[in-house]
């Protein structure tokens, strides 16, 4: 997409956003009329997902060269990973400590969310499970990215393998590749009208603008916890794009595109399309494009891993239960692991929060006082989880050009 039109189609979508706020506010669920719109901007970005990660995720693996080049670019971007997302779960829980958002509201008891109870028993063990699957077409059914990755990054490196034959195989996912980013491209211009409509649909689905509020003030210091400590980390992974990646403001601009698309889907996974095209229009490295964000769409969670813990902590407070230093260290911990294990899709969060308050010994109807508002914040999470998606590109683009390292192309 040209310069001009990707300017032109931000600020249709701006106005998108601010339009879908406005009227969901003043008409409330009379806009649940215009939500057939953002559902079907929403569908056609699912549709996309399953070949786009097949497809990029096997070309991005064999751009690379010899495996010893994966094992490195591999290494750099978990470290990323890990390193962003524990300095995110670290400021969630510095603010919770300063603004304690659930001192003095002394509440027992809640109500356990039907699709948090279905996965009471889940453990820190099923993350490590949901890199492998017995079934690839029921996981891509499922929409879970993880076994599909690890296969692609896997039968990518067998194709490095096997001489000509590989070769060839590998040309034809190029090209797919190539062509599912047209798709996304052609897509894009649908953003601003499905972005408006998912935006307005859910706000009327929470009854309007008053009803919202209300919920909203209920746990008003929650939100504004978790909000200001999304909006710190933000700035760290600017400053990490500035001086690590040695990128920028206009990178910022040109991935606020994907980044309000995160806002009006609050799912990471169905905005992977737009991401990749904002980052490769960025002049990333397509083997960063290919690799890191596809990966990093359903394990780097930085926004997920700083509100579990945040939640978490709020949760504790609420009930009148003090957590000790050792606590919050579990905490720290299984925030991180919580978050690499939810999936890229809204609300997956609350879920894994289970892995987080069992951790602790909480109790899961704890979860119940964060319902109202989890939507809403939500949308606030997947755009810091896009975010640190896009920076994590950026980093490991320079580590690829950089001279010193070996890899450059
Ligand atoms: N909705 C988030 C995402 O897709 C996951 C979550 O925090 O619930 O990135």
């Amino acid at each position: 997409m040209s310069h001009k039109h990707a300017i032109i189609l931000l600020i249709l979508i701006v106005i998108g956003v601010i339009a879908g706020v406005l009227a969901g506010w003043i008409w409330g669920p009379a806009m649940l009329g215009v939500a057939w719109m953002g559902d079907m901007f929403l569908t056609a970005l699912k549709m996309l997902i399953v070949p786009l990660i097949i497809a990029a995720v096997i070309s991005g693996v064999a751009s690379l060269g010899d495996v010893r080049k994966l094992g490195r670019i591999g290494g750099a971007t978990l470290a990323y990973y890990f390193i962003t997302t524990g300095i995110a779960v670290f400021i969630g829980l510095v603010m919770v400590n300063l603004i304690q958002p659930g001192a003095g509201l002394n509440i027992s008891g809640g109500e356990i969310p039907q699709k948090v109870l279905e996965k009471e028993e889940t453990s820190a063990s099923d993350i490590l499970m949901s890199l492998i699957s017995p079934n690839l077409i029921a996981s891509a059914a499922d929409t879970q990215l993880l076994p599909l990755i690890v296969f692609a990054i896997v039968f990518s490196a067998a194709l490095t393998t096997i001489g000509k034959r590989g070769e060839h195989v590998i040309e034809f996912f190029n090209g797919v590749n190539d062509a599912m980013m047209k798709l996304v491209v052609w897509l894009m211009y649908f953003a601003p009208i499905g972005i408006f409509a998912l935006v307005a649909g859910r706000l009327g689905k929470a009854g309007g603008g008053e009803q919202f509020m209300a919920e909203i003030t209920a746990v008003g210091w929650h939100v504004v916890t978790v909000l200001s400590a999304l909006a710190v980390h933000f700035v760290v992974l600017l400053l990490i794009l500035f001086f690590v990646a040695g990128r920028g403001m206009d990178y910022l601009v040109g991935m606020l595109r994907a980044l309000f698309t995160a806002f009006g889907t609050a799912s990471s996974s169905a905005t992977l399309p737009l991401t990749m095209e904002c980052v490769r229009e960025n002049k990333v490295d397509d083997r960063s494009v290919r690799f890191v964000l596809p990966l990093g769409s359903t394990v780097n969670m930085d926004g997920t891993a700083l509100y579990e813990a945040a939640a978490v902590m709020f949760i504790a407070q609420a009930y009148g239960i003090d957590l000790t230093m050792g606590q919050q260290v579990i905490i720290f911990v299984t925030a991180t692991l919580a978050a690499i294990g939810a999936a890229g899709i809204p609300e997956a969060g609350l879920v894994t929060m289970i892995i987080v308050l069992n951790a602790v010994g909480l109790p899961l109807e704890g979860i119940g006082l964060l319902l109202a508002v989890d939507w809403f914040l939500d949308r606030f999470r997947t755009s810091v989880n896009v975010w640190g998606d896009s920076v994590g590109a950026a980093v490991i683009d320079r580590l690829l050009r950089s001279k010193y390292s070996g890899m450059s192309p």
